[in-house]
């Protein structure tokens, strides 16, 4: 019989690593919270009409999408990301604004796996609808930073840029059209560039890369209250004392996509991997999916760039001790079913062995069960009611009445 693994371009996550991931996902949580964002649980797969508002001649819609047909018949397709399903949320359940969202999640792209880059992979990000005072951006933009801050990460740049206003975009849309028309693209840029010349500058192709770098700036094209704008955005940041690079090559090519545009790029990654998520301020969305016009921004952050670069950085990583306990019982098992039980309701972790091993054997598994104490119960100890509790660091030994384990054990924890 032939055996299965997992298809291509995704993986499984096995323990301990998994609690690494929901380490980061509860610190994510915090961080939103503290700051008024309420979770957002939306369904993994939607009507493929909802992403295919994110422009039909983009990779992720034309060429990425897990896109099928249900039992009825009907295309649906499994998110590629989180922004547009969060905006048909809000259309469809019309909640007060400002609206505060956050998520996390896995999301599905049918792309070229490599090194840091799957068809499955996990995103945390945060939406705010219905506010466009440029402080909104820099509350965005900062709880992003301080997130990826908290967990320890240090060797980051911040990108922003403006698009600025809907005016601004189609005067800089024209100008870069003409500059593009007249330079040595890739095959496939020259058709991007008929269609959305903005969407150029997002290529990684090597042939497009020396003129994306001479192209005009959209900041030179900004109007007077789209350069106000981004100017308070910036001084939103100084105030934080949030640092930044400006990047004028730092676009969204979707069309609903105004002002504010940024990216948190970590400098310990190679550079196809090495962006960590971005986001960017997106005024046109609600009306393109059918709502009534609404301010929008938010950003998405990529969580296996994000633990790739911990380690890289060395920073978040698992903590080595997981288990309180680890119980060795050399005489029936009684002991082990009783005290696994018992020590597991009063909140304290507890693992043991199976198999009545010698306990030469039972301690081998103590020890790689990392845990920081082991309890030993043999015949003297089942003799006398006791039990010995062994610190797995220090190697020291005590015995302590069974009657007493669970204050012992919870007072020598919290000393720890
Ligand atoms: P995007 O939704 O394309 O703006 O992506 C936001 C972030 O998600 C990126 O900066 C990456 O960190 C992460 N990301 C996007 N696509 C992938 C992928 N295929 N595999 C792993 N992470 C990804």
């Amino acid at each position: 019989m032939s055996s299965f693994k997992s298809p291509r371009g995704v993986r499984d996550i096995l323990p301990p690593e998994t609690a690494r991931w929901r380490a980061l996902e509860s610190q994510f949580a915090g961080v939103c919270e503290r700051a008024g964002y309420g979770e957002l649980v939306s369904p993994m797969f939607e009507d493929a009409g909802v992403f295919a508002r994110l422009g039909e001649d983009t990779a992720v819609v034309s060429k990425e999408m897990y896109d099928f047909f249900d039992k009825k018949g009907r295309r649906m397709a499994l998110r590629p990301e989180l922004t547009a399903s969060a905006a048909r949320a809000f259309i469809e359940h019309h909640p007060e604004v400002p609206w505060k969202v956050w998520y996390s999640g896995p999301q599905f792209r049918y792309e070229q796996p490599q090194a840091g880059r799957y068809r499955q992979f996990m995103q945390v990000g945060i939406e705010l609808f219905g506010v466009d005072d440029p402080h909104s951006d820099v509350e965005v933009i900062a709880l992003g930073w301080e997130f990826l801050r908290s967990l320890g990460l240090q060797d980051m740049t911040l990108l922003v840029n403006t698009l600025g206003d809907s005016e601004s975009r189609s005067a800089y849309a024209g100008v870069l059209g003409d500059y593009l028309a007249e330079s040595e693209l890739s095959e496939a840029s020259v058709e991007t560039a008929l269609k959305n010349p903005l969407r150029v500058l997002d290529s990684k192709r090597e042939q497009d890369q020396q003129v994306i770098a001479g192209a005009p700036s959209c900041l030179d094209h900004l109007t007077s209250e789209a350069a106000d704008r981004f100017a308070a955005v910036r001084s939103g940041l100084d105030a934080l004392g949030i640092s930044y690079e400006v990047s004028p090559r730092l676009v969204r090519g979707l069309d609903y996509y105004t002002h504010t545009a940024f990216e948190y790029v970590s400098n310990s990654l190679t550079s196809a991997q090495n962006a960590l998520g971005g986001g960017g301020r997106y005024d046109g969305l609600i009306e393109a999916l059918g709502g009534t016009s609404t301010a929008g921004i938010g950003f998405a952050l990529g969580a296996d760039r994000i633990l790739l670069a911990c380690d890289t950085e060395e920073t978040f990583l698992l903590s080595e001790t997981l288990l309180d306990v680890f119980i060795v019982d050399i005489t029936d098992g009684q002991a082990a079913l009783t005290l696994s039980q018992e020590l597991r309701s009063a909140g304290i972790s507890a693992d043991r062995a199976w198999g009545s091993r010698s306990l030469k054997a039972q301690m081998k598994a103590a020890n790689r069960s990392n845990a920081r104490f082991a309890l030993i119960v043999g015949t003297d100890e089942q003799a006398s009611g006791t039990v010995s509790v062994k610190d797995l660091e220090t190697s020291q030994q005590t015995q302590i009445s069974q009657d007493a384990i669970v204050e012992h054990l919870q007072s020598r924890l919290k000393q720890l």
